[in-house]
């Protein structure tokens, strides 16, 4: 298998041990030697991020680029800054939502866009060819601190009713994770009059309290603390604050399919229309409320980067991801778990009813994930097309049933194949499963 150091989000690994300050400098290096000038530098708040970000800022300087050191802020608020301000570029030190032991280091364009996987590709060349930029000893380049958290907390507000959020006076629980988010989630309630309770909200990169990942079992503490306080809603954000994941006035988490299709159906109302762009993995509910708003779904391959270049090339109103990463374009083209909490309060304001209330008619359906061993990603991809021709072959198969669709995709960088099955109840989504398998299998046993 074709092996990458540039994954679906820049390079990952362990810190200090895949991740070493010494290929820090070269990623340094690189992104000056592709985009020369001003550079932001910004890092999560892992334990290894401050000596990654110190091993890139040499990096940069070493071939003639300023460096821009913003210290700890969320990555939307990277990208953010790198799109308004003047810096040419970005990188960003996180490893979003992995264990604390991982770390990475991802490349941002000047309009605030993650690199694409192109992008990624033509960096990948640069680092291994070694072919870096070196400026002569007078003209190493600088670096000077800057603040990115204000610049977005302020951009964030600017894009919502502030006034109509500001009179509901909202209870909000955030659960930051002790990760970056600390800096600008609850400054954004703050600017929006709520009432606001912090939990896990001192940066901490031993992430003490829970799993950086905002998903329903690691949030059970602000469950718990959204009924206790009788809050109208909980906000949780993983390590970088990409993405948000929410609970209810009830303290039920909300699915982040259904929150997806929420966001989407606003702005294909608030658009009259518009294109909605979603990985093929998303679940069957995005798709019904946008076409039922009157708008039109595009789907493209799994991963961030992708969606954000198709969105920005067919001027999408909306796009996201079912894992809590929503795109607000008037923003930025970018994951952006701030501006998703304040988009939610919005609509909350503007609805007047409590957030469970809100997400009822969202219609609901079970969707099942399973994987399988899967050496010959060529050889599945050939069978699929030959067993499925009508099927959605933009990332794998997807193939659509009357109740239901199945998606059978062998992973690009793992030997395995994921499916995912979802109908409208539970026993055939099962039965899509195991057909799903069963097909799968059976193609690459021949
Ligand atoms: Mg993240």
């Amino acid at each position: 298998m074709e092996r990458s150091l540039f994954g679906t989000n820049g390079v990952r690994g362990i810190a200090n041990f895949d991740l070493t300050p010494e290929l820090a400098l070269n990623l340094g290096k690189t992104i000056a030697t592709m985009r020369s000038g001003k550079i932001a530098v910004g890092m999560d708040a892992r334990i290894s991020s401050p000596m990654l970000k110190h091993a890139v800022i040499a990096g940069i300087m070493s071939s003639g680029s300023t460096a821009i050191d913003v210290g700890i802020t969320p990555t939307p608020a990277l990208q953010y800054y790198v799109k308004v301000g003047d810096a040419n570029a970005g990188v960003i030190v996180t490893a979003s939502h992995n264990p604390k032991e991982y770390n990475g280091i991802k490349f941002i364009s000047s309009d605030g866009r993650e690199f694409s996987r192109e992008e990624d590709g033509e960096a990948e060349r640069i680092l291994l060819s070694k072919k870096f930029l070196r400026a002569e000893w007078n003209e190493v380049g600088g670096v000077y601190a800057d603040e990115a958290n204000r610049i977005y907390i302020e951009g964030v507000v600017s894009k919502v009713d502030s006034d109509l959020i500001s009179e509901r006076k909202f209870r909000v629980v955030a659960d930051c994770g002790n990760g970056a988010s600390v800096f600008t989630t609850p400054e954004i309630l703050k600017e929006l009059d709520c009432i606001t309770y912090t939990i896990n909200s001192v940066p901490d990169g031993r992430f003490p309290a829970r799993q950086s990942e905002p998903v329903e079992e690691n949030v059970w503490e602000l469950k718990e603390v959204v009924k206790s306080v009788k809050a109208d809603i909980g906000v949780a954000h993983d390590g970088d604050a990409d993405r948000a994941t929410f609970v209810d006035e009830r303290g039920n988490f909300v699915s982040e399919d259904v929150m997806l299709a929420l966001m989407a159906k606003y702005y294909v109302e608030m658009n009259n229309g518009g294109k909605v762009v979603v990985p093929v993995s998303t679940s069957k509910c995005v798709e019904d409320v946008v076409v039922d708003a009157g708008g039109e779904i595009v789907y493209t391959e799994v991963g961030s980067p992708v969606i954000a270049k198709v969105m920005k090339e067919i001027g999408a109103v909306f796009g996201g991801e079912g894992n809590g990463g929503l795109i607000f374009p008037e923003h930025l083209i970018a994951r952006d778990g701030g501006m998703s909490l304040a988009k939610l309060l919005e609509i909350m304001a503007d609805e007047r009813k409590p957030l469970s209330e809100i997400v009822k008619d969202i219609p609901r359906y079970h969707i099942l994930k399973a994987k399988i061993k899967c050496h010959n990603r060529k050889k599945l991809l050939e069978g699929l097309r030959e067993e499925f021709e009508d099927a959605n072959f933009t990332d794998g198969a997807r193939i659509d049933f009357e109740d239901g669709w199945l998606l059978i995709r062998p992973s690009g960088t793992e030997p395995i194949a994921r499916i995912f099955a979802e109908a409208r109840d539970e026993r055939r989504a099962k039965e899509l499963l195991e057909f799903g398998i069963e097909k799968a299998r059976k193609i690459l046993g021949r």
